[in-house]
């Protein structure tokens, strides 16, 4: 078996490279089942006999209970760990057994900081707005940090009392309302883990000549978090990306100082000079400003929990829920996880009716990530020309006049035939 390796950041892809799988429950293994045929196809239809991926079938969720009684057993993440990267399909999530959710687990374990979202409008697909096809952003998420940290102190429990009879006493806080009935959470946000995740979505906008990156956050209201996240934003632009970067606020201080007209000319220079302009947006505002001007936006960072909104909000824009792919990403250490971004769908699991696009489109970023782009390029076209064409699964057949419903698996064989 040949792996990925990581040197000082820097990864070398083999041509034969292991990446293990987790096919997941639910409509998992029918989604797998169907995708697998089309990464093959497309990998060798584009460089031939020269590369190929061996893919290992790894247990996690239900299937792994089953077979190993823990729901997610050591061997599946050492086998991540020496692969480096892996695909996923959806996992149940666990009532009780310790594990408040298995992907949250795989994240925080493998410290896979930036949740990486592509939103994109495939031609046909049923959308709720007038010009889905001006939607076309790359989501980073924060993916560690924040109120996904899961510090919680329930209603009534000693320490919770504890705990706000300290925020009292020593810290003076006075306005938490009813003490005797409150439960407590709490929200950490560091300048390491929202540079490391602004860093990547400023790298990401460099390699793909995006011409913005925009910081998405709430610090009107929580000033040392988010409005931390957004202060380290532009800090981290300023210093380390200043040869690539301008930001609106340098372009605010030019303005007070110099004026309107100076600060223009600053902003157009910099644009003429092919620079990223990082600006900012608080989080209510960006969820109207992406109904109404969605072509204004390109890249989004963001902290953990706004991005989890924006990526579903942002996701049913252009009616890909169902369809929408993510990775999640640590570009330091090189470890990364593809997954579809739908649960089991338990109501359909095993009738063949689930749409496993979701699935390919992550393939397709597991293939961007090794740098082989053309095979991800295949997937994608491929995806294009059946919707189309209106050969879809039930999912969108419905919704659709005039379609030509395919059952899962062939959907996965008409993407075959047309790589
Ligand atoms: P769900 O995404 O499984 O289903 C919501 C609706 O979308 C259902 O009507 C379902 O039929 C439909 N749907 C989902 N995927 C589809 C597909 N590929 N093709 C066609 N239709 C599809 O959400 P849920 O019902 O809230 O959750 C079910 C389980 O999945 C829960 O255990 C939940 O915790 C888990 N879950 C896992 C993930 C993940 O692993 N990433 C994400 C969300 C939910």
């Amino acid at each position: 078996m040949t792996y990925i390796t990581v040197t000082n950041g820097q990864r070398t892809i083999p041509n034969t490279p292991t990446i293990p799988f987790i096919a997941g429950d639910g409509v998992g293994a029918e989604i797998w089942a169907a995708s697998q045929p089309v990464f093959d196809a497309a990998i060798e239809k584009a460089y031939g006999d020269e590369k190929k991926i061996f893919w290992q079938e790894i247990l996690a969720g239900e299937k792994a209970f089953e077979e190993t009684g823990s729901w997610l057993p050591d061997h599946t993440l050492d086998a991540i760990e020496q692969a480096k990267v892996a695909l996923k399909g959806p996992l149940t999530t666990p009532v009780g057994g310790g594990i408040r959710s298995l992907n949250v687990t795989l994240r925080q374990t493998l410290d896979l900081f930036a949740c990486v979202r592509p939103v994109r409008y495939f031609e046909g697909v049923p959308s709720p707005v007038k010009e889905p096809e001006k939607t076309d952003m790359v989501i980073f998420r924060e993916n560690t940090e924040d109120v996904y940290a899961g510090i919680e102190f329930a209603k009534g429990e000693a320490e919770t009392q504890q705990l706000i009879q300290l925020l009292q006493e020593q810290f003076a806080v006075k306005n938490i309302r009813f003490p005797e009935t409150s439960a407590i959470g709490i929200k950490p946000v560091s300048e390491e883990g929202s540079k490391r995740l602004i860093g990547a979505a400023i790298d990401f906008a460099i390699a793909q000549k995006r011409p913005t990156v925009t910081l998405v956050h709430k610090g009107n209201i929580m000033k040392f978090t988010e409005g931390g996240f957004k202060l380290w934003g532009y800090e981290l632009a300023e210093t380390t990306y200043k040869d690539t970067c301008f930001t609106m606020n340098q372009y605010q201080a030019i303005k007070q100082t110099e004026g309107v007209a100076t600060a223009d000319a600053a902003l157009n220079e910099a644009k003429a000079q092919g620079k990223i302009i990082v600006n900012d947006v608080i989080a209510d505002n960006f969820l109207q400003q992406i109904l109404l001007y969605p072509e204004k936006y390109d890249v989004i960072a963001t902290c953990n929990l706004n991005g989890d909104y924006i990526s579903d909000a942002l996701a049913a824009q252009v009616g890909g829920i169902g369809i929408a792919p993510g990775g999640n990403i640590n570009y330091n250490t090189g470890y990364a996880i593809f997954e579809a971004t739908h649960g089991t769908a338990p109501d359909i699991a095993g009738q063949g009716k689930a749409n496993p696009s979701s699935l390919l489109l992550s393939g397709g970023m597991l293939l961007e990530y090794l740098g082989w782009q053309e095979a991800a390029d295949l997937i994608t076209n491929a995806i294009e020309e059946a919707i189309r064409t209106k050969k879809v699964t039930s999912d969108f057949a419905h919704a659709m006049d005039d379609a030509v419903e395919l059952s899962t698996q062939e959907f996965g064989s008409l993407l075959v035939s047309i790589i």
